[in-house]
């Protein structure tokens, strides 16, 4: 894996983002933000899987002012969602937000921008400027209030990065291009609380505009395939497109934008960034796909053991291995492992086998092994 690449950190609330911070995970709520109950309720959902950041829909002006009383009910740093008017973006640094996400493609007159900016930077607040595929600015527009209207703005026709040959203008010299400008605002008013997100849903595309921005300018990404899909569609593409920008070393902070709840989207932007070993906590499990070999039922046992480690933080690799041929192995190689056998398992504490016990008793034995060593890595932490 490369080295990481440097940037200039920002503070969303008290996370960093950024510089040497890990890389963080962030979702948005679903709800409708002028329901307080319904956003906090989610946000706390979100809160217990680990949620580093939550980002808001701020559609009109009862959205940003629910934020001042969503913000005193939730521990988790909350970023105000802004598209078409900047009058909603000063009214949620009024609620107190603690960082801006604005769009180009849709707020497109300077000096709007420059009074959003202006605010941000009394208050300290960052903002992300958040190129997205589906709302670039016309074609030959960047920056221009009236114009072209959408359907008739020339992005469709661009050529996208896997389509462009040498010289064209492609998509992502458009979304590049976009982000730049509204990087200039910020730059000219001398404010650099900068994040970028340059996201699409054709991951070529993507993957070469956050490639693109990053020899560019030295402020923190926050990485996204866009409208990527369902949980299972939607992780797979995401998994991978910010798999491989998160290898190069780009990227400081992640969400995976799913049609499904936020929860689903934290639990996978983490299984992301274990896959990568970029984040610790939390457990990794190591599970054998079952074959005809296997001797006990694998899938169950392996399904009960997800649910369970939810909710654990220490960083534990537990293996849960269906027969004699890879199991001893995988199963010495983590802190806990199961290898199963006919009717019986042998169960491995740090590569060291700690006992036999019958297969009724397999998953509550595991279990209690994980506890302990858990506790050890605590009593360790302390
Ligand atoms: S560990 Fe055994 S049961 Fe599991 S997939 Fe490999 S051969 Fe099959």
């Amino acid at each position: 894996m490369k080295k990481r690449r440097i940037t200039k950190p920002v503070y969303v609330g008290e996370v960093k983002v950024g510089g040497d911070a890990q890389v963080t995970v962030q979702t948005m709520t679903k709800t409708d933000t002028r329901d307080v109950a319904a956003t906090v309720d989610e946000i706390r959902q979100v809160e217990e899987v680990g949620v580093d950041i939550v980002r808001c829909a701020v559609p009109d002006m009862e959205a940003a002012e629910a934020l001042a009383e969503i913000k005193r009910q939730v521990r988790v740093p909350i970023i105000a969602d802004i598209h078409f008017h900047h009058q909603l973006a000063l009214r949620s640094l009024e609620s107190g937000v603690d960082c801006l996400r604005l769009n180009p493609g849709n707020i497109r007159d300077r000096e709007k921008v420059e009074l959003v900016v202006r605010e941000a930077k009394s208050r300290q607040v960052p903002i992300r400027i958040g190129v997205n595929f589906g709302s670039l600015p016309p074609v030959g527009g960047i920056g221009v209030t009236r114009g072209l209207s959408r359907h008739r703005d020339g992005v469709n026709v661009l050529p996208k990065a896997g389509e462009a040959e040498a010289g064209d203008y492609s998509v992502v010299d458009h979304m590049v291009a976009t982000g730049l400008w509204e990087i200039g605002i910020l730059e000219d008013l001398d404010f650099d609380l900068i994040k970028i997100s340059l996201k699409a849903f054709d991951i070529d595309t993507t993957v070469e505009a956050y490639r693109r921005m990053a020899d560019l300018v030295p402020y923190p990404f926050h990485l996204g395939i866009t409208e990527a899909g369902t949980a299972k569609s939607g992780s797979i593409r995401s998994a991978i497109g910010l798999g491989v920008l998160l290898y190069e070393g780009i990227g400081d902070t992640i969400r995976v934008s799913l049609s499904d709840h936020p929860r689903e989207e934290v639990e996978t932007g983490f299984e992301i960034l274990k896959s990568l070993e970029l984040r610790k906590e939390g457990a990794v499990l190591v599970a054998c796909p079952s074959c005809g070999r296997a001797d006990v039922d694998i899938r169950k046992l392996a399904n009960d053991v997800d649910q369970l480690l939810k909710k654990t933080k220490s960083p534990i690799k537990v293996a849960v291995m269906g027969c004699e041929v890879n199991g001893p192995g995988e199963a010495k190689d983590a802190d806990v492992g199961i290898a199963a056998g006919a009717g019986r398992a042998i169960i491995f504490r740090k590569g060291q086998k700690s006992r036999i016990v019958d297969e009724a008793d397999m998953l509550t034995a595991l279990m209690d092994e994980v506890r302990q060593v858990e506790s050890e890595i605590l009593a360790a932490q302390a």
